[in-house]
């Protein structure tokens, strides 16, 4: 199995380095500066700020109600680019640390602020991981970009906002009871997404099933560790109208995973197994498809790279979220016209919403004709 990966992916790394150079929308903008623009010095900004989410969330590792994040602004001429960068604790980022970050963080020195793909680079390179923090800069930037530019992100990279898919919405691990009731409560969306990976799996889908026949999507977040049983479960789950599975195993499983992956009747997506660009090729026979997320991955640039890659080898793609504000949210909508799933119900879960953007009608990921991330502040 190891074997057949590293030669397959031998055979494309070729084809996918072409077809990368033939699409790359960040050299088009670095070389078509609008006529109106005028140079001038950029200033970042920033506040922290807690969101409160509407029920305590429970995963397979943890439980928790509030998500601390970090609101940006990117100031040029009078105009504003908005980001955000969402720090959930078990990823290691927060406020303090998001600071850290973005005190190191000088874009004064930058005159060109369409030379997204230089900036970026430079920015990563400040530090190791702090991917929220990176993340919060490179979405005030495109968003500033596009309004410079006047045309929304989804315009930008020649998406279809018609293609957009249907959001999944989240139904944490609960008692019976609760979970009957969120799985009301979440009439208006077409799929629900089932936090698996405790002993109560199979109690969690008869429960909703009790309730309602839409499809579900599942992740377990790294919950089941023995493949036997994890196999056994995907066939138990399929004849329940499952489409997709996130994260069934530990990311560091990788033999069992593509042991899974090769046997599952579901589609096997890597989620905490895989965080930016460089980890989709070691992905590939691992997972049937990738979940891209803006604070595991450093933003719009790179998640929009991770997209284009994975497509390029055949694989899946589902775009993700943290809990975040309707600025994060519709940074990630962008990218939601070329998706498999969508799981964008980020800023719904949240009772302090500070934007209005990208929205969800009758569960479609609904996108605004608005320049820039389409993200206002109310
Ligand atoms: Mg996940």
């Amino acid at each position: 199995m190891l074997h057949n990966r590293r030669s397959f992916l031998k055979s494309t790394a070729l084809v996918t380095s072409a077809a990368m150079m033939i699409n790359d929308p960040y050299k088009a903008i670095a070389g078509s500066i609008p006529a109106h623009f005028k140079t001038g010095t950029m200033k970042l900004t920033y506040r922290p700020y807690t969101l409160e989410l509407r029920h305590v969330f429970t995963i397979a590792t943890n439980s928790r109600t509030t998500t601390p994040v970090m609101l940006t602004e990117i100031e040029l001429n009078g105009m504003i680019g908005y980001g955000e960068a969402s720090m959930p604790p078990y990823l290691g980022e927060s406020h303090e640390t998001v600071q850290a970050f973005l005190s190191k963080v000088d874009l004064s020195k930058y005159e060109n602020p369409f030379d997204l793909e230089a900036i970026l680079n430079d920015i990563d390179t400040i530090a190791p991981d702090n991917t929220a923090a990176k993340a919060s800069v490179d979405i005030a930037l495109h968003d500033l970009i596009g309004k410079l530019m006047g045309q929304p992100w989804f315009n930008i990279w020649g998406y279809d906002k018609s293609k957009t898919p249907n959001t999944s919405f989240t139904i944490g691990i609960d008692t019976p009871e609760v979970v009957r009731q969120k799985t009301k409560e979440a009439e208006e969306f077409k799929v629900l997404k089932v936090k698996l990976g405790r002993d109560t799996d199979k109690e969690m889908i008869e429960t909703i099933r009790s309730v309602t026949d839409k499809s579900l999507t599942g992740d377990v977040n790294q919950g089941w560790k023995d493949k036997e049983k994890a196999l056994e479960m995907l066939h138990w789950l399929n004849e329940r109208n499952m489409v997709m599975i996130e994260q069934p195993m530990p990311k560091e499983q990788i033999d069992d995973l593509a042991w899974l992956t090769e046997r599952s009747p579901l589609p096997i997506i890597g989620d905490e197994g895989v965080q930016r660009l460089t980890d989709i090729k070691k992905a590939v026979g691992v997972y049937h498809g990738i979940n891209i997320k803006l604070m595991k991955c450093t933003g719009m640039r790179e998640a929009q790279k991770m997209l284009t890659l994975a497509r390029s080898l055949g694989m899946k793609v589902m775009v993700g979220c943290m809990t975040e504000t309707s600025c994060a949210i519709s940074a990630a909508s962008h990218l939601s016209p070329m998706v498999d799933w969508a799981d964008l119900d980020g800023a719904l879960l949240i009772k302090n919403d500070v934007f209005d953007g990208t929205k969800i009608i009758d569960g479609k990921v609904t996108l605004m004709d608005r320049p820039g991330i389409g993200a206002v502040k109310v």
